[in-house]
């Protein structure tokens, strides 16, 4: 069995096609492995093992026509096992986004992302842990436990996407989607040691995520190489007519390329992205990998982005004011459940004042308050502000650089509960992903290194927007050249 979760996806599609290996023993395998390790991890909130089996025995049967008539085009992913963060609708199945208050909903359609990885043949495995509607950098928001790090069982495995994250290091997907709004992409990948692609703004469909701030949403792909997120990542992307957002523009296709080296590359180093108070190994370990851009060819350039400090408290308005909007309509009329009163404000407060958690009702609260009569202009009128001068930080960069290499996280994966009762403290976790969202560029993070404790430091490439394509081939040429993305936590040898 060992040998199938062993496949990266490129591989695992390659020995379909020839017959080396079912569908059917491929989600085998992989559902044994949940059955074995989920009780520790917890990165699942729900399976589908009948479902996924009987999609399995269709790719095979479809496999094995196709191998009568190999002229026909086959979808890209068939057969293969996906995780799909619980934010995201899948019909038939729960969609909780790890909260209470939508601990009954069935959402009646597939997510725009859902149906292409659907039709592109994919098979989904179950829903992933995340924290409450996406708010939180550890998954310890979710309504329904925390998800464990597979690297360290007593360390969160970062957030919001922690569920996918963990599902993919310690192998019980092989690929999962996760969103990304502040960094929740980036840093559980950064913090289980897996790869991550937060996409361009507009460069996959919102229809079917369950909002949370709308002007920094964004569907991810994690897995466990550049060449596996590019994949899948080139399956969803693309113009939805269900999302006014998104771009009709080329989207890149499966293979990141071959190019030799770097050479010709121009890498950006901010100097605001290493700051006082970050673990020293972490800068350490990504300055050592931007060294290693260097030996492969790329040219190295100081760029300045001097407004990145603002982009924490400018984040912490237009997200919490574009929450407390989106979340306004779980009023226990709709969607999920039902606290009985006698007035139908009564039934709001109720099942508002039940359902939800302690940081979701902090962000509602914190929103309303920006958005609110009187304090509008100076709170979120002046955030809107400010985010214009961190996008033109990016503007101005990307006219002297092709892409921008900084830290994921000022620390590596910390212990459940590390961060108490202080959520200023939490939220000093997204120093460096925030800007990438605020500004609507691609990011891409992957495993450069390990720090004392043995656990993983991820690195980021920024790219101007819809550039995806140029953040895979620089990190695909650092992996070829490079280890790190195949170390695996001790509970996958
Ligand atoms: N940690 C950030 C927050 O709590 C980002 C979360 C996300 O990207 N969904 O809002």
């Amino acid at each position: 069995m060992s040998g199938l979760i062993d496949l990266s996806l490129v591989q695992a599609v390659q020995a379909l096609r020839k017959g080396d290996i079912s569908s059917r023993l491929l989600i085998e395998a992989y559902l044994e492995r949940i059955n074995q390790l989920d009780a520790k991890l917890h990165a699942f909130l729900a399976i589908a093992p009948e479902k996924a089996l009987a999609q399995a025995e269709a790719a095979d049967r479809r496999l094995q026509a196709w191998r009568r008539h190999p002229e026909e085009p086959l979808p890209a992913l068939l057969g293969i096992p996906v995780a799909v963060k619980d934010v995201l609708c899948v019909a038939g199945m729960p969609c909780t986004c790890g909260s209470r208050i939508l601990e009954e909903f069935y959402p009646p359609f597939h997510a725009t992302v859902v149906e292409r990885l659907l039709s592109a043949g994919a098979i989904i495995l179950g829903k992933t842990n995340t924290d409450e509607f996406a708010m939180g950098s550890s998954t310890e928001n979710s309504a329904y436990g925390v998800t464990h790090n597979p690297w360290d069982l007593e360390r969160v495995p970062g957030g919001s996407s922690g569920g996918s994250a963990a599902a993919v290091a310690a192998r019980l997907a092989l690929v999962a989607l996760g969103t990304d709004t502040g960094g929740s992409v980036r840093q559980p990948a950064s913090f289980c040691g897996v790869t991550g692609i937060k996409p361009t703004y507009g460069r996959v469909s919102r229809y079917g995520l369950v909002a949370y701030g709308s002007s920094l949403d964004v569907v991810g792909v994690l897995g466990r190489d550049v060449q596996d997120v590019a994949s899948v990542f080139s399956q969803i992307a693309g113009y939805d007519t269900k999302d006014a957002t998104t771009l009709d523009l080329p989207v890149p296709g499966m293979n990141v390329g071959e190019q030799a080296d770097l050479s010709g590359l121009r890498v950006g180093v901010p100097e605001e992205y290493f700051i006082p108070g970050m673990q020293a190994e972490v800068e350490e370990v990504v300055r050592q990998a931007i060294h290693m851009l260097e030996k492969l060819g790329a040219q190295l350039k100081p760029v300045s982005m001097p407004h990145t400090r603002y982009a924490l408290p400018v984040y912490y308005i237009v997200a919490p004011a574009e929450a407390s909007a989106n979340l306004a309509r779980y009023d226990g009329i709709r969607y999920g459940p039902r606290v009985p009163a006698q007035t139908l404000w009564g039934v709001f407060r109720q099942t508002r004042g039940q359902k939800f958690g302690p940081e979701v009702k902090r962000r509602i609260m914190l929103g309303t308050y920006a958005l609110s009569a009187g304090y509008y202009e100076a709170y979120y009128g002046q955030a809107q502000k400010v985010r214009t001068l961190i996008k033109q930080d990016f503007d101005a960069a990307f006219k002297d650089v092709d892409v921008i290499a900084a830290p994921v996280a000022p620390t590596t994966a910390f212990k459940i509960g590390g961060h108490g009762d202080d959520p200023l403290s939490m939220y000093l976790e997204d120093v460096f992903t925030l800007p990438a969202n605020l500004a609507g560029v691609p990011g891409l993070a992957f495993p450069v290194g390990f720090d004392q404790q043995g656990l993983p430091v991820g690195m980021q490439l920024m790219g101007p927007h819809f550039r995806e394509e140029l953040l895979f081939r620089t990190a695909f040429t650092y992996q070829r050249a490079t280890e790190w993305h195949k170390n695996t936590p001790e509970m996958v040898a």
